[in-house]
């Protein structure tokens, strides 16, 4: 499930520095998620490093994107090709 940032959003950008998949971005009002490039975090981190770091809990799961761990690792795979996903990696789904 890719997430999403809700109007609690304060626009202090810290969120976008720490998206490993670079999906986040400014918008007209508030910072953005494209939820073609959110991963969840997944191959990367076993947390979403946009919830860690919002100061303002505005990052959070979009149930208009649900997606399995599978679907993500090949949103992940098609992002990053050069990534080996083989054996083990970081996941919020195996912790
Ligand atoms: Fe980026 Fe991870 Fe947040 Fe998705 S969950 S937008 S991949 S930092």
């Amino acid at each position: 499930m890719a997430l999403k940032i809700t109007d609690d959003c304060i626009s202090c950008g810290a969120c976008e520095a720490e998206c490993p998949n670079s999906a986040i971005t400014q918008g007209d009002e508030i910072f953005v998620i494209d939820p073609e490039k959110c991963t969840e975090c997944v191959g990367f981190f076993d947390e979403e490093q946009c919830t860690s770091v919002c100061p303002s809990d505005a990052c959070v799961a979009d149930p208009d994107h649900q997606e399995t761990e599978q679907e993500l690792v090949t949103k992940g795979k098609r992002l990053n090709p050069d990534k080996d996903y083989s054996g083990h990696y970081p996941s919020k789904f195996k912790s």
